[in-house]
């Protein structure tokens, strides 16, 4: 039997993708046509969109921080979301970006949003960072409770999704971790390197040696299961 394959295209935004976007990425709006074909593929039985989806409150926005800079700065997050605020991690301050309900926050108008069957909104909890479509940075997955919208995994099980493809932006975060955690979930997971750019275009080496750690599968463009898809 053919396997069931998902297509998870990570947080195409204003904010991120459009040249005038707060933490606008280098060359995003270049996926545009690969990600359209991957949309329109019918090889591609469930297709899943995510939005960054912040409150202005939000703990990684400089601005909520005194004395603090986008991209430079950095403070100690806590683990309060999962009860145990004594674990904490470094985290990494941006511009604000995809604040809820604004233009920034908006899917880009050029993408085939029609084929979408499921838009995630994730990072909704201020409290917490949530690079990760599946769960925040500490692993807490806070579906029904404020930080996404949708149990990303049993939306995918419900489909009885085998094989996840990611693409979209950022590739040294959100789809770094997106697909980290397909492949936890235990599915097939490939990124698609032409479908994403990275914030900082030179740490995709280490983004890969990542994915073979944590099992997720790097592919081009040209590549046959790829073209397969977009036949
Ligand atoms: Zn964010």
């Amino acid at each position: 039997m053919a396997s069931k394959i998902a297509l998870i295209v990570v947080d195409m935004q204003h904010d991120f993708c459009h040249p005038q976007g707060s933490l606008s990425v280098s060359g995003a709006m270049e996926c545009v046509p690969l990600v359209n074909r991957l949309l329109d593929s019918r090889k591609i039985s469930y297709k899943v969109a995510t939005k960054d989806w912040h409150p202005q409150n939000h703990i990684s926005f400089a601005s909520n921080h005194d004395g603090k800079e986008p991209f430079t700065s950095f403070i100690q997050m806590s683990n309060h979301v999962g009860g145990k605020p004594d674990e904490k991690m470094q985290q990494r301050l941006w511009p604000d970006h995809c604040v809820q309900k604004t233009k920034g926050s908006e899917l880009l108008s050029e993408l085939h949003l029609g084929k979408v069957d499921l838009i995630i909104e994730k990072g909704s909890d201020e409290r917490v960072e949530m690079y990760s479509a599946f769960s925040d940075s500490f692993g807490n997955m806070t579906a029904g409770r404020g930080g996404v919208n949708y149990d990303l995994t049993a939306k995918l099980k419900e489909q009885s999704i085998d094989d996840v493809y990611v693409v979209g932006i950022a590739g040294d975060y959100c789809v770094n971790y997106t697909a980290l955690d397909a492949a936890k979930a235990g599915f097939k997971t490939y990124v698609i390197e032409d479908g994403q750019r990275c914030v900082s275009a030179d740490s995709w080496k280490d983004v890969c040696q990542g994915f073979i750690k944590g099992g997720v599968t790097v592919v081009g463009e040209q590549e046959h299961v790829v073209q397969s898809l977009l036949e």
